[in-house]
C-alpha cells in the first residue's frame, strides 16, 4: 500500500487495527476494478483510506454510508465516546467535518464519496451490484442484522462482502457481527479469508 496513504490511515481517527486494514486494503484491489465498493459505517475515515487507497490503485470509486452521529457505544457515558466529535450547537456527535478533512488530507476525495443517511434508507434506494461490501456500522442487535438484510442481497454475484468486528467468543466482544457472519454462511456465502475479527466471504454465484 502507498506509504503516504499508509501514515494517512495509521493517524486517522478510528477503529481499524493495522494489519486488519491492511486486509481490507489487499481485498478491495482484488474487487474495485469490477464495480462499486460500499462501507457501512465511515465514521472518521479511517477504514475509508484504506478503501480508497485501493480504489486509486484499481481506478475505482467507493462510496460510504454513515447519519455520522454515532453508534450508541460512541454516545455519551459509552466506552468508545470522544467528546471532540460532538457539535457544541446540538450537542449531538458530528463526525462528518472530521471525515471531510481526513480524507481531503489523504487526497482520496476523488475515490471516497460520502453518503449521509441511516443505513437501511440508503439501502433502499440503491440499485448498482456492489463488488465489495464492507460491513462496520451498527453493532447493536437490530441495526447489525438491518445492514445484513438491506446490504447483502446488494452484492453482486462472486462479490465479495467483509464483516468487521466478528468475535467468535463473548468474551472478546459483542455478538451481533458474529451473528450476521453466521447468517451469510447460511446464505450461500462462502469465507475465503480472515484476519484479526475480519472476515471475508464470496456471495455466490
Ligand atoms: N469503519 C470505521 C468505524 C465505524 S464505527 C473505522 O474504521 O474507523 C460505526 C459507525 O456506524 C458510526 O460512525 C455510526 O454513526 C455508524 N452507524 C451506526 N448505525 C448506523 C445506521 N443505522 N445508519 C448509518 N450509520 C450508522
Ligand atoms: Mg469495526
Amino acid at each position: 500500500m502507498d506509504a503516504d496513504l499508509l501514515a494517512h490511515a495509521l493517524a486517522a481517527k478510528g477503529f481499524m487495527p493495522p494489519a486488519e486494514g491492511r486486509f481490507l486494503y489487499e481485498q478491495a484491489t482484488q474487487q474495485l476494478a469490477l464495480g462499486p465498493g460500499l462501507e457501512v459505517g465511515t465514521y472518521c475515515g479511517k477504514s475509508a483510506i484504506y478503501l480508497g487507497a485501493a480504489a486509486r490503485e484499481t481506478a475505482g470509486t467507493v462510496f460510504t454510508v454513515d447519519h455520522h452521529r454515532g453508534s450508541e457505544e460512541n454516545q455519551v457515558g459509552w466506552e468508545h465516546h470522544d467528546s471532540s466529535l460532538v457539535d457544541p450547537e446540538f450537542e449531538l456527535l458530528d463526525t462528518l467535518p472530521t471525515f471531510r478533512k481526513t480524507i481531503l488530507r489523504a487526497g482520496l476525495q476523488n475515490q471516497v464519496v460520502a453518503i449521509v443517511g441511516a443505513s437501511v434508507t440508503v439501502a433502499a434506494h440503491w440499485n448498482t451490484p456492489l463488488a465489495l461490501l464492507f460491513i462496520d456500522g451498527g453493532h447493536g442487535v437490530g441495526p447489525a442484522h438491518d445492514d445484513y438484510q438491506a446490504w447483502a442481497p446488494k452484492v453482486m454475484p462472486g462479490g465479495l462482502m467483509l464483516i468487521h468486528d466478528v468475535f467468535e467468543s463473548p468474551a472478546e466482544g459483542g455478538r451481533p457481527p458474529y451473528e450476521i457472519y453466521l447468517r451469510a454462511l447460511t446464505d450461500g456465502f462462502v469465507e475465503t479469508g480472515r484476519r484479526g475479527s475480519m472476515r471475508a466471504l464470496r456471495a455466490p454465484c
